[in-house]
């Protein structure tokens, strides 16, 4: 039997679905999907908090609908995959609306379930109904009706990562007083401390209050309603509480399937997407991915590489030659007007790794110093020490920083040195940059160090 069966319907496994389904025009291909939706940009949910998208639909790139009429994609909406049987290649669904299970054979199979949000389920009040994670647009959707019905004014997000970050700009232009605890010695953890007390300041500039080390410890409970965080230092109060404090690979269904499970419980698959049980793929954040710098695996959920390894697997189970070749670890994010953006290793990844490097800061302009709007922008290097090798970079800045890291990205991803990119012909005009782009500068001055 030949059918294809895909286990979730966000972008890994639809841009595999629409992969094979563009080679071949008559496969069967089958796909569950838990939610009500396919092929939604979790991404653009704390833009719909705050106001800036109006309406959630936008965030829909493609609806089950259109894949069953215009694709021939057989899209099972709200039914939820709750084993897989790899010996007798099957598996078992829950018909959520129906109430029912069935068992559905496979000819290959795609895993493509994504990430879970981490949520404290051992304190109590975790699900109280003024608490929040941010990961399906149904999360979104909750946030948006509880701003609407309760006109919270004060917020606590519990963690520093990049979805706390953009949850509290989405907060802030709701007009709340927000408060961010991280148990961390830092926000934004993916930057070395140099940086990320950069993020911490730029928050407190925009209003948020920053509360570095600190734990979630309970809540104070009004009956199903939190009034005060609890944390191992002090109580805050809230109106409303945001979880962002990490997600996990969605693989704990696969417990007893014999498919390979590695860090974090993320999928072992190989470039081609390939799991250890024949005729089994798997794609997107529930996969481990090769960080090509330290050739370790690790686990990132990111859309980008969700996107990408979904095409690929795609490829592969269409008979096709493609390859990934793995991540360098390039993410960008923005809190109102500062932009983040980091790729590579950081310093703490490099001294585990026995990796001798240097690293330097400089602070420089994002336009031409009189060109108006021209801000500051940090940028950080780190590089190979007797080579030269460019090992990571980080950048924090205004309006036009961020997407300066996508050259960097590809020097590391080349295996450039600081040379290298100092000798690259990078565009200039006043209004974009100084004559000498800050990745340049920041490489001349670390280039003098090594
Ligand atoms: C608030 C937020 C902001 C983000 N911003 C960015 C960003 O700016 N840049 C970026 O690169 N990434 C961002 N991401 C991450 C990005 O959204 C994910 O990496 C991407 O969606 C992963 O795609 P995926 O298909 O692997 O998994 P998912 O998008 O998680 O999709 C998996 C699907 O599988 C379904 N599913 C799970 N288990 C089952 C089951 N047992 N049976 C049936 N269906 C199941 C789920 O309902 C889900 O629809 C953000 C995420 C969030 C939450």
């Amino acid at each position: 039997m030949d059918t294809l069966v895909i286990i979730g319907g966000d972008a890994a496994g639809m841009s595999a679905a629409s992969k094979v389904r563009r080679v071949h025009k008559d496969k069967k291909i089958i796909v569950f999907e838990k939610s009500a939706y396919t092929s939604y940009s979790a991404c653009g949910i704390p833009y719909f908090i705050s106001g800036l998208i109006e309406s959630i639909d936008e965030l829909v790139r493609r609806s089950p609908d259109e894949f069953r009429n215009k694709y021939n994609i057989d899209v099972h909406t709200e039914h939820l995959v709750l084993e897989v049987d790899t010996n007798g290649k099957r598996i078992r669904v829950l018909d959520k609306q129906n109430n029912t299970e069935f068992w559905q054979p496979y000819g290959q199979l795609l895993i493509a379930t994504g990430g879970k949000a981490y949520c404290p389920k051992d304190i109590t009040g975790y699900d109280a109904e003024n608490v929040f994670g941010v990961t399906t647009l149904k999360s979104g959707i909750n946030i948006e009706n509880f701003i609407e019905d309760k006109k919270p004014q004060t917020a606590v997000i519990v963690g520093g990562g990049y979805i706390g970050l953009e949850m509290a700009e989405s907060l802030l232009r709701r007009g709340l007083e927000v408060t961010l605890i991280t148990k961390g010695a830092q926000v934004m953890n993916t930057l070395d401390p140099d940086m990320g007390v950069l993020v911490t300041e730029a928050l407190q500039v925009l209003g948020v209050t920053v509360y570095l080390n600190e734990s979630l410890k309970g809540f104070v409970l009004e009956g199903n309603t939190i009034t005060e965080v609890i944390t191992d230092k002090q109580n805050l109060p809230a109106d409303m509480v945001v979880f962002g404090m990490g997600t996990s690979p969605n693989t704990a269904f696969l417990e007893g399937s014999g498919i390979e499970l590695g860090v974090k419980g993320a999928i072992k698959v190989n470039a081609q997407m390939q799991t250890n049980i024949p005729d089994v793929w798997a794609a997107g954040d529930c996969t481990e991915t090769l960080n090509m710098v330290s050739r370790q695996h690790i686990h990132i959920a990111l859309g980008t590489l969700a996107n990408k390894t979904g095409l690929v697997a795609g490829s592969s189970i269409a008979g096709e030659q493609a390859v990934f070749p793995g991540a360098v670890g390039t993410a960008v994010c923005k809190i109102c007007s500062y932009e983040v953006a980091r790729t590579g290793l950081q310093e703490k990844e490099l001294n585990k790794l026995g990796i001798e490097y240097a690293a330097t800061t400089v602070d420089s302009l994002t336009r031409a110093n009189y060109y108006p709007g021209a801000t500051k922008i940090v940028v950080k290097l780190l590089a190979e020490k007797n080579s030269g090798r460019l090992l990571g970079g980080q950048i924090i800045g205004q309006e036009g920083a961020a997407k300066r890291i996508d050259v960097l990205a590809t020097a590391i991803t080349h295996n450039l040195t600081l040379q290298n990119i100092i000798d690259l012909d990078l565009s200039y005009a006043p209004p974009f940059s100084p004559v000498w782009d800050p990745v340049q500068t920041c490489a001349r001055k670390l280039i003098k160090m090594i």
